[in-house]
This record gives structure tokens, sequence and C-alpha cells, in this order.
């Protein structure tokens, strides 16, 4: 599992982030509390349909 950082698409404060399958992303703010799943930052312009 990776774990990295970054911006919550709620309130913009860093948040804390990690990858179960290497597409997507778990994103959890401390902040104001926003939890959901987000495309993982590597794979942007069509890396969705890799493989
Ligand atoms: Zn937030």
């Amino acid at each position: 599992m990776t774990r990295f950082l970054s911006n919550c698409p709620r309130c913009g404060y860093v948040a804390e982030a990690w990858s179960e399958d290497g597409v997507s992303v778990q994103v959890r703010c401390k902040m104001c509390g926003y939890e959901g799943r987000q495309p993982h930052p590597d794979l942007k312009n069509g890396a969705w349909r890799v493989g």
C-alpha cells in the first residue's frame, strides 16, 4: 500500500491519501472530514485504460 499526501478536493488542505490498487487513491482529510476515492494522480490522461 502506497501512502502519500494529496490536496483535499473539498477544502484544499493537505490530506492523507493512499492507494490500494495503484489505479485509484483513497483520500481522507483531517481538516474537513472528507473521505472519498479519486483517480491516482500518476495515472491521468487516459491511463485508466492501461492494459
Ligand atoms: Zn478537506
